[in-house]
């Protein structure tokens, strides 16, 4: 017997046919004798609506101001998983498996007071344990948790995945299934790159670099924590007939299993290609170029609380004027608009350019740590498909450049066949 929480995102529970097909996986785990908690995420779809519902009311006030309260967000979005999880239990009722289906506060799952996007401070893993080992299925809410001043808080979207990674270690779980509408993680996107390749198993570093350059099969802070728990956490499909599941030689299901580098016995150079469509690029052009100027112009974007990422700046022939160029995510462009024209004294007058129109391509392997060269392969394959590059950032495990978004599609197949990921 294991103890086993499995989370399935929105397209797995888009309606309620989907959801008996959920159920019927639930259900094969508990005839083999596991114990079961399930994690849902909201109907694909609904969450974005609930967004939309959100965005639209705070628009009714006269300032048209758009901005509201994180605290009714949280209250409105939240709903999405409410929903599921109560179908799922029902079905399961209905199939003659004796469940319960749990919103956050009733665990209790505990945040911080970040509202909209708030993190896991504490989860009781008592309650569902009890319920497990009373023989029943505990079908949890995904997404949401209770805030310090006790009202409903999310985890940020795709949050589900964190929900169901930190129940797992709550409960001392022995795996997490995350079921999706593929069947593991790919060398790439494979909606984009049909030539992408399932890997058998992903480390839990090249995962979370994976994931936080825009691979969103999983939320990176569900890898962090997986990372850090140790939860053994397996990527699968919830398209495959319950009933039929194939399995490989060694009697494992079609999937990939994120785990310690060193359970990974032939590691490549690279292992993965990923994209991100949530970035801007922003220009000041003409700086006066003198010693502190990255400081006026970074200084006032961090205490703001602005992420910068890529930052490029090019000397001027004469040395008297720069351009700097650097990365913000796509939602925070008006701010940092804003913010450098507050700094306008330190800074100077210049002129901002930004343009949204960009996406950071990555090329992300652990491998790398102990070759040359990995860089310059990307640089000349791009090249030879005529892609500009706008920036460029690396670290250990990574490569990222920036580049035009009408070229995405393109470059991701570019360094994805460079690099010798392409199935066979
Ligand atoms: P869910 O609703 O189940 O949480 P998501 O839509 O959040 O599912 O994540 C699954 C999607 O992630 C896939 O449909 C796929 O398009 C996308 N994806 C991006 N990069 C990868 C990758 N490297 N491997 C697998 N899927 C990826
Ligand atoms: N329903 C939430 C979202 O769409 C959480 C999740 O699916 O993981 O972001
Ligand atoms: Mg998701």
């Amino acid at each position: 017997m294991a103890r086993l929480v499995l989370k399935f995102g929105g397209t797995s529970v888009a309606n309620v046919e989907r959801i008996r097909n959920v159920a019927r996986h639930v259900a094969r785990e508990v005839r083999a004798g596991h114990q079961v908690a399930v994690v849902v995420s909201a109907m694909s779809g609904v969450t974005n609506q609930l967004v939309a519902y959100v965005q639209d009311a705070a628009k009714s006030g006269t300032a048209m101001s758009g901005l509201y309260d994180q605290m009714e967000y949280d209250a409105v979005v939240a709903s999405g998983e409410q929903v599921t999880s109560g179908l799922l239990a029902i079905v399961l009722q209905s199939m003659g498996l004796p469940a319960r289906s749990f919103q956050g506060w009733q665990i209790p799952l505990e945040t911080d007071e970040a509202h909209g996007a708030a993190r896991i401070m504490k989860i009781d893993g008592d309650k569902l344990i009890e319920v497990m080992a009373k023989g029943e299925v505990a079908v949890v809410a995904g997404f949401q948790g209770i805030g310090p001043s006790g009202r409903v808080a999310t985890l940020g979207r795709g949050g589900s995945d964190t929900s169901a990674v930190a129940i797992a270690a709550a409960v001392k779980a022995d795996r997490c299934d995350i079921y999706t509408d593929v069947d593991g993680v790919y060398t790439t996107d494979p909606r984009i790159v049909p030539k992408a390749r399932r890997l058998e198993k992903v480390a839990f570093e090249e995962m979370l670099e994976m994931a936080s350059l825009g691979a969103k099969v999983l939320q990176v802070r569900s890898v962090e924590l997986a990372m850090v728990q140790k939860v053994r956490t397996f990527v699968r499909s919830s398209f495959e007939d319950p009933d039929a599941v194939g399995v490989d030689a060694h009697g494992n299901p079609p999937g990939t299993l994120i785990c310690d580098e060193d359970e990974i016995v032939e590691t490549q150079v690279v292992t993965g290609i990923a994209y991100s469509k949530d970035e801007a690029q922003i220009s000041l052009r003409r700086v006066a170029d003198r010693p502190g100027i990255a400081a006026a112009v970074f200084g006032p974007l961090a205490e703001a609380n602005i992420n910068v990422d890529m930052i490029v700046q090019n000397t001027s022939a004469d040395g008297s004027v720069t351009d700097i160029t650097f990365t913000v995510p796509e939602t925070e462009v008006a701010r940092a608009r804003a913010v450098l024209e507050a700094a306008e004294a330190e800074i100077g007058k210049v002129v901002i350019d930004a343009s949204t129109d960009v996406v950071k391509v990555s090329v992300i392997g652990i491998g790398m740590r102990s070759h040359a060269g990995v860089a310059s392969q990307a640089f000349k394959a791009l090249a030879a498909k005529g892609i500009n590059i706008r920036a460029i950032t690396t670290s250990e495990i990574k490569i990222s450049v920036l580049i035009d978004a009408a070229y995405t599609e393109l470059a991701v197949r570019t360094l994805h066949t460079a690099y010798g990921l392409d199935k066979a």
